[in-house]
């Protein structure tokens, strides 16, 4: 029990009182601070009905409340679930529904969505944060109870936070994430070779990825039970993540490669003192070499990949040593295993396959979640039977164990028999100058089963002809483009990830 969530709070707590875990605005919590109003809200929890294994939803901008209820939650045994406050009021009541929620906390601004979802759901208790003279004001919730911890002891298998998957390949799912799984990150900073995810005392890191995303709710635990300060920024934009840089002396911060590109179109990053800056991290979707580079050159600091999955934190890890000029090629891998967990590429019979062969990355690790929850209130651990849990990507390793990720395996279209991964001929339409991002799907084919299709921003004036020729130069003809069509902007979901399955749609109705 020495390795559960609020045992690791507690040790931290003690050993730096007045040190700051988080800043949110012009808002500073103390490790102490940060321990005493989870008691409190554990409390709170108890004193409301709930009890161990129940689920309390939340649905709010990135703030230290999201935090004190993370540990709050840990405390009382019961689980959280942040929900995307970005969905529709329908969206919201599927999953309330779905994960049985009792109490629900949101905040103030965000509370006629909240109140339209929870009808006919579980839940009977509402906290409404900020919620100034509302008599369901979460703060005076909270700070109603007394400072000490409750009589719950969670076991490492227990339960903490459900966080839904973003949802880019389907209905999203509730990974289920046990103390257990918390304790295995804080293992993986320290023993990772070159330590990139090791941070110190008095260092400030910047969140911009929204609490709901698997980043944005396990990387401030992560930062904060180090000893080092998580800085939440409730929304992103560049400049307020150029601010929160100066501000706090940011040593590092988290983003996706469509944060990075819109922050390099802003014209402060020539001018911004980067002194401090040790580390940009990046993940979550694929990274074109020449945006990396662009980066690179810009903030001078050091990089590193994350390649990982709401239901298991990191899978591969580049690090920045991983990345040097002569090593151009690896940039395009997703870095080597992590200590502590196998990973394997395994073929479609379920044996391992050799470096250099395709098949799905498949783990075993003590950082796995317990499982996919199912609406009758159990959780499925959705292993096979030799234990693998199957990451629906494509993948294969190098000769020196650097894995290079393809495309997730429900993506890959199949033409005249050859595969096609739909990131691969993205990356390549992405090196023509006049391409700002493409998105590649299949098109029903007569004579080949599928072709791929491509949506295109453009950055310049091109068309169609010259980027297929562009593209023939550098792929295997079934690869190429068989139609290619403009548009404005690529859909994403929250966590920057490409929507194919909305532009599969799409392309199914204009193809009639
Ligand atoms: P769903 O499972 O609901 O379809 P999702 O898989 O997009 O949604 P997440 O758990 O947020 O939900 O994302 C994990 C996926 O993101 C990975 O399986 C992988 O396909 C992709 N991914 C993660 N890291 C990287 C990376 N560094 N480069 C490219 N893709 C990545
Ligand atoms: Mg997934």
């Amino acid at each position: 029990t020495d390795r559960t969530v609020p045992a690791i709070l507690r040790a931290r707590a003690a050993q730096d009182p007045d040190g700051t875990a988080i800043w949110c605005e012009d808002r500073r919590t103390s490790f102490r601070e940060l321990d005493v109003r989870s008691d409190r809200i554990a409390t709170a929890l108890l004193a409301d009905g709930l009890r161990a294994g129940d689920r309390v939803a939340y649905i709010g901008k990135n703030s230290e409340r999201f935090l004190e209820m993370l540990h709050g939650c840990a405390k009382a045994g019961t689980v959280l679930i942040s929900v995307n406050y970005r969905l529709t009021a329908p969206e919201i009541h599927f999953i309330l529904a779905d994960s049985r929620s009792r109490l629900l906390a949101v905040d103030a601004d965000l509370l006629p969505v909240g109140t339209e979802a929870i009808a006919d759901t579980g839940v009977d208790h509402v906290r409404v944060m900020d919620g100034g003279d509302d008599p369901r004001d979460f703060d005076t919730w909270r700070d109603a109870q007394p400072a000490g911890p409750v009589d719950v002891t969670p076991c490492l298998e227990d339960p903490v936070l459900q966080i839904y998957t973003s949802g880019t390949t389907g209905f999203p799912k509730g990974a289920v994430i046990p103390h257990r799984s918390f304790a295995g990150m804080l293992d993986l900073a320290h023993n990772v070779p070159q330590q990139p995810l090791r941070w110190y005392e008095g260092e400030s890191i910047l969140c911009p990825m929204p609490n709901f995303h698997v980043g944005g709710s396990l990387f401030p635990f992560w930062v904060t039970m180090q000893g080092a300060t998580i800085v939440l920024m409730p929304n992103f934009t560049p400049d307020a993540v150029l601010d929160a840089v100066e501000t706090h002396s940011a040593a590092a911060f988290v983003a996706v490669p469509e944060m990075l590109q819109m922050i390099l179109a802003n014209p402060r990053t020539e001018t911004l003192d980067y002194s401090r800056l040790r580390y940009i991290y990046y993940g979550a979707a694929p990274m074109s070499p020449e945006l990396l580079k662009r980066c690179m050159d810009t903030f001078g600091c050091r990089f590193t990949q994350t390649y990982g999955m709401t239901e298991h934190s990191v899978i591969g890890l580049l690090g920045p040593d991983d990345h040097g000029p002569d090593l151009a090629e690896r940039m395009l891998s997703v870095g080597q295993r992590t200590p502590g967990m196998e990973t394997e590429i395994l073929d479609p019979a379920g044996d391992v396959v050799p470096p250099g062969v395709v098949g799905e990355i498949c783990v075993k690790s003590p950082a796995m979640m317990l499982g996919y929850w199912r609406s009758d209130g159990t959780v499925d651990p959705s292993v096979d039977a030799n234990g693998w849990f199957h990451t629906g990507d494509a993948g294969c390793y190098d000769e020196s164990g650097y894995l290079f990720l393809k495309d997730r395996i429900k993506d890959m279209l199949i033409s005249g028999g050859e595969n096609v991964y739909p990131a691969e001929v993205e990356r390549v339409l992405g090196e023509h100058p006049a391409v700002l991002e493409a998105a590649v799907v299949g098109l029903t084919d007569p004579q080949w089963g599928e072709v791929p299709k491509a949506y295109v921003v453009r950055r310049s004036d091109v068309d169609a002809a010259d980027l297929q020729a562009f593209a023939r130069e550098r792929l295997a003809r079934y690869k190429v483009p068989k139609e290619i069509e403009f548009i404005d902007a690529l859909p994403r979901t929250a966590s920057g990830k490409v929507r194919r399955r909305d532009l599969r749609e799409r392309a199914r109705q204009e193809q009639g």
